[in-house]
Parts: C-alpha cells; structure tokens; sequence
C-alpha cells in the first residue's frame, strides 16, 4: 500500500478549518479530523473502523433520494462553474484493458488524461454509472460500502503544465461545501482520509 508524507495532503482547507491528522489503530492508515478525540478512521474496512449506521439515520437534514442526491450533486457543480456531462456507457469499449466503467475517470482514460484529446469540458460533473468487480470480495465484509453496482459522482478538473484548473484544496473545499452547506452534514462528522 502506498503511504503518503503528511506534506502531501497538508492542505490549506485543513488549517483554516481546524483539521489534525491522525492515525487509526486498527487499520493503520492516515486520517483528517476535526476532533481531537477521534480515534478510528471512521471508515467500514475490513478491521472495522466504523459501523455502518447511516441508514434510517442520515447525517444530512433529510433523507434524499437516488434522484434527488444525484441532482443536488450535478447541479451545485453546475452552480460551482462545472459543465455537466451525460454518462458514458457501462461496457467501457473504448479500453482495450477493461470490460467495464468502474469509476467516472473511466470515462477520461486514457484519451483525455494522457492528453491525446481535450476532455468534453473543463471542469465538468458527471455520474457515471458504474459495474465493479475488482473489489467484489469487499461486498459484504464492508457492510454495504463496496457494491458491484453504483452510480459515482465525479467533479474533474483536468490540469495541463500551462494551465490549472483546481487540485487538492478545492477538490477538498468543495466537498466540504457540498456536505456542510448543501446536505447539511455537520462539519465535525466529516473525515478526511
Ligand atoms: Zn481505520
């Protein structure tokens, strides 16, 4: 597993909003919090960091649903300067490595991120559809978090040498804007990992 120096994702957002980096105990990796008392990571691994209680009890103001959480996720991107793109097919046919979209960077690969063409928008939102069986042996033990079958919701920013778009901070600062501001998550029950 690759492990990242704590530099890495020392990002400004982390600062201004009160965030330490810790390690959990059980699984060993690296997390951001906002409370200092936080112990595990929070998340449902296999070494059982977190349960999975947010069904019947969501951490946003109200239940939303599969409709209503997919367009209050591409439209306050839309709203954030982001194009919003329909999705790709599920049989991934423009890869010769892959038989199916397993995430939205699917989509890119390897056209637009290697730069042979230009991405359909830049920045643009999308979800994507998308068939999963290179983890399918977490289906289950994760109590819900891995499935073969999800739609992702993915913002893109496509950086060149002359020209960034946004990276980690925004990526992050929008996230946390989305939750907090949008699904009304409380910032402290947000975990950055
Ligand atoms: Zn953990």
């Amino acid at each position: 597993m690759r492990t990242f120096s704590e530099d890495e994702y020392h990002i400004p957002f982390f600062d201004e909003y009160g965030y330490v980096r810790k390690r959990c105990p059980k699984c060993g990796e690296y997390f951001w919090t906002q409370n200092p008392d936080q112990e595990l990571c929070g998340e449902a691994t296999r070494e059982g960091c977190a349960e999975y209680t947010f069904i019947g009890d969501p951490p946003t103001s109200r239940a939303y649903t599969l409709r209503e959480m997919r367009e209050a996720f591409l439209s306050f991107f839309e709203r954030n300067g982001h194009e919003r793109i329909k999705p790709y097919p599920i049989v991934a046919r423009w890869r010769d490595d892959l038989y199916f979209t397993n995430a939205s960077i699917i989509d890119f690969q390897p056209y637009v991120t290697e730069g042979i063409i230009p991405p359909p928008a830049n920045p643009l939102v999308i979800s994507q559809p998308c068939v999963r069986f290179l983890d399918v042996d977490n289906v289950g033990p994760t109590f819900g978090r891995h499935l073969t079958i999800f739609e992702m919701g993915g913002h893109h920013a496509f950086n060149y040498p002359d020209k960034e778009v946004y990276w980690k901070d925004e990526t992050v600062r929008y996230h946390h804007e989305f939750l907090t501001e949008e699904l009304c998550v409380r910032s402290e029950e947000i975990i950055y990992k």
